[in-house]
């Protein structure tokens, strides 16, 4: 799960990390409101959505005045705002962050993530901060560092230190950067998430050391022990289809294929995505339906793959191991007759109740396309959407 910038800070302050003061706002007045109680006379009007290059999207503006405070806030507010994050069709802004302005001297990158190479948690820091940290890592990898943490230690001085070092922090504000990745490690640990980003973290005119971005996202498997972290959740960032598959338990994914698939387990599901590319074709979603799908949730589960107008056949393959084959065919049957299935269905199907499902599927009278191997059901599905 992903937050926004604001709530990200508000994290990052309970933790002790600098942040700047800013003030969360829904409309234009509030904007100019905030930047006045602020005071000052440098503001940073800020979009909020749950994507990374903002600033170079036209989404961060500096203002010098009230009367630019209210430009900006109009500009940016409403906006569809397209970064290399978002796609093409860009991601509608509905919130803005008003700031005061930062003095900034100089910008660094700092992130606490999960290392699957390692199996550990590293700690990332860049002198290179601001710009994308994937170009960095592409054109000049060696100005990334690393340290990898042991979690009985924790992130040490020393670890710590030779970061601060490695990004070239001035020996003064050593001490205070230092500190802000332990907190910002403490804060990562704590919260239970995969990513816990600064960037850019800033070196200001006078020596300190703050957080000007922050970026998260959270291990959903632990969200059950996180109730402050589920309250920051925002609805209107987040795909309506899988919105709706997470009310049905069901793991969906949208992707940008014409194939929409239904398996049962996750690594079959990318299995069958991999057969479906294999013979030429794009998958248009994952979808497991787990190991206890009813026909409910097998029904649920057509309606939200057949709500994507790309989708142009579906391949079901289901292996019946504690789920039976005939529950799914069953489930299969009645989800197609009741959304008017007009896309052509290939099911295949192996496992506990096997012919019993194939009787029900052949019983059923629907056009539906039977096949008993992977790579046969593949070559199915492909000829039949081309
Ligand atoms: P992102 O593009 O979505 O990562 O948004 P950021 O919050 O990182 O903002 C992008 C850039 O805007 C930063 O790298 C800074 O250079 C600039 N910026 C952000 N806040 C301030 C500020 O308070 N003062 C100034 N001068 N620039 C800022
Ligand atoms: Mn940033």
């Amino acid at each position: 799960m992903k937050i926004h910038e604001y709530q990200g800070k508000e994290l990052l302050k309970k933790f002790g990390v600098v942040v700047p003061r800013g003030v969360f706002c829904p409309t234009v007045d509030d904007a100019v409101k905030a930047a006045e109680s602020l005071g000052g006379k440098v503001w940073v009007v800020k979009a909020q959505i749950h994507a990374g290059g903002r600033g170079k999207g036209g989404g961060v503006k500096v203002a010098k005045s009230l009367d630019e405070v209210r430009q900006y806030a109009s500009q940016i507010l409403g906006m569809q705002l397209v970064t290399h994050q978002t796609g093409p069709e860009g991601q509608k802004v509905r919130r803005l962050l008003v700031e005061e302005g930062a003095d900034i001297r100089k910008e660094y990158y700092v992130a606490a993530l999960t290392d699957r190479a390692t199996q550990k948690v590293a700690m990332m820091a860049s002198s290179e901060g601001g710009m994308d940290i994937e170009e960095v890592a592409h054109s000049t990898p060696e100005k990334i560092i690393k340290v990898f943490v042991d979690p009985l230690t924790g992130l040490t001085d020393a670890q710590a230190l030779e970061l601060a070092q490695g990004i070239g922090v001035p020996e003064a504000s050593q001490a205070q950067a230092v500190d802000t990745f332990k907190k910002l490690y403490t804060c990562y640990m704590e919260t239970d998430a995969s990513l816990a980003e600064i960037n850019p973290l800033i070196l200001e005119g006078n020596g300190n050391i703050k957080a000007l971005d922050a970026k998260f996202n959270f291990d959903s498997n632990a969200l059950y022990r996180h109730p402050e972290i589920v309250a920051y959740r925002d609805l209107d960032e987040e795909d309506p289809d899988e919105i709706e598959a997470s009310k049905f338990d069901l793991a969906y994914i949208s992707l940008d294929g014409n194939i929409g698939c239904l398996v049962n387990g996750a690594g079959l599901a990318m299995a069958t995505m991999d057969t479906i590319k294999l013979f030429g074709a794009e998958p248009a979603n994952f979808l497991d339906v787990g190991g206890g799908a009813t026909t409910e949730k097998v029904t649920e589960a057509f309606k939200i793959m057949l709500h994507n107008p790309k989708v142009k056949g579906i391949l079901v393959n289901i292996f019946g191991g504690i789920m039976r084959c005939d529950t799914i065919a069953t489930g299969v049957v009645s989800a197609a007759r009741e959304v008017h299935l007009s896309v052509p269905l290939v099911v295949r199907m192996k496992g506990t109740n096997e012919e019993l499902g194939k009787k029900i599927l052949a019983e059923s009278g629907l056009p539906i396309i039977t096949a008993d191997s992977m790579a046969e059901a593949a070559t199915k599905i492909v000829a039949a959407v081309k």
